[in-house]
């Protein structure tokens, strides 16, 4: 066997961090792999809702953790003396494009040991993150991904645009679409069109909804939305028709409240994450009651989940055009210390990385 190409020592990243309250790109040297974690050369990453609010609630700043979790890039590398699996079971190799899942199993909690599910999922490239996920996020030149991790396999025919809101909205909007069960004929309502508005908006057309609306304050959002599949755009606060389903990923920015009262005798409401500035929700028990209506939350985001959402790309992207909805790239070193969010037009900022990120590193497992 060939000595490794290069002693992991001298592999560095350049990391998107926040430190004490200030976020800036550093230059860090990767911890040499352990079995079966997965080094990846990252292509594209973007910040999504959850680095505005880590950043924002940046409440233990003496660990520092590499930032974002929507992302495509390559594997370079994968530790020796353990297999690494896609959550498909597919085995990874170096040169395949992989994106991967918000949360990580913890794999000590009572739900990982039993397999049914991890009660306190990591949340990678947000939570201060323990040692070997510090460097698992996705605004980095190179990640370094846990055994652990929920990795898909990015197929040929969707490209690197595309994939990357895979791993974090898209697969969340698949848990909250899974909650919400079949949409065939119903009328759906979906608060906010923010990314996650617009990909469940998509996905409610897609599976044959009799109707789908949304409900958003930004009128370039509103216009967005009928892009992608909505028949109907109001403001909130607007009289709405009456729901079979309404799924709320406002984030919890008030509309909720009064889209409560258009849910449809045997209505479902599902709640997806509540963002740091979710309102308290006030229920109507005697309407939930009269009216059979039932409100839930979303299993939390797994592989399939994660697997959900590259095939619904996959399957859609010819059609909608997902990449339209990115920023044009910008480079890891002109994100100051103000990270870049969507303005406009775009759901999404993206930040690009050089085309040979590996360069320095052997493209051969070590
Ligand atoms: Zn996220
Ligand atoms: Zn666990």
């Amino acid at each position: 066997m060939p000595p490794a190409a290069a002693p992991a020592a001298t592999t560095t990243t350049r990391a998107l961090m926040v430190h004490s309250g200030v976020v800036g790109a550093v230059t860090l040297p990767v911890p040499a792999l352990q079995p079966g974690q997965v080094r990846v050369a990252m292509r594209l990453a973007s910040p999504c809702g959850c680095v505005k609010d880590a950043i924002a609630s940046n409440v233990s700043p003496s660990r520092a953790t590499a930032l974002g979790h929507e992302g495509v890039g390559t594997i370079e590398a994968i530790g020796r003396g353990g297999d690494a699996a896609a959550a498909d079971g597919t085995l990874l190799a170096p040169g395949m494009r992989i994106v991967w899942g918000r949360a990580c199993p913890c794999r000590q909690c009572g739900g990982c040991t039993q397999g049914t599910g991890c009660r306190r999922p990591i949340a990678l490239g947000v939570d201060m993150a323990p040692d070997d996920c510090a460097f698992a996020g996705s605004i980095v030149t190179r990640a370094l991904l846990p055994r652990a991790a929920v990795i898909a396999v990015v197929p040929p025919s969707v490209p690197d645009p595309v994939a990357v809101p895979a791993g974090c909205a898209v697969a969340t909007v698949c848990a909250v679409m899974e909650s919400a069960g079949s949409l065939v004929g119903k009328r759906v309502l979906v608060i906010g069109a923010g990314m996650q508005g617009l990909v469940a908006v998509a996905m409610a057309a897609e599976e044959g909804a009799g109707s789908v609306t949304i409900v958003e304050p930004d009128p370039q959002r509103r216009l967005r939305a009928l892009e992608f599949g909505a028949d109907a755009a109001l403001e909130p606060g607007a009289g709405f028709g009456r729901a079979d389903v309404i799924v709320d990923v406002s984030g919890g920015d008030g509309a909720l409240a009064d889209a409560m009262d258009a849910l449809a005798h045997g209505g479902v409401l599902v709640l997806g994450r509540a963002g740091r500035n979710r309102r308290p929700l006030t229920v109507d028990a005697g309407l939930l009651a009269a009216r059979a209506v039932t409100v839930r939350g979303a299993p939390p985001v797994s592989g399939r989940h994660v697997l959900a959402a590259l095939d619904f790309l996959a399957a859609t992207h010819a059609a909608r055009d997902w990449g339209s909805l990115l920023a044009p790239p910008i480079a890891l070193d002109q994100v100051g210390s103000t990270l870049p969010y969507a303005e406009g037009r775009h759901a999404r900022a993206l930040v690009a990385f050089g085309s040979s990120p590996g360069a320095s590193a052997g493209q051969s497992a070590v």
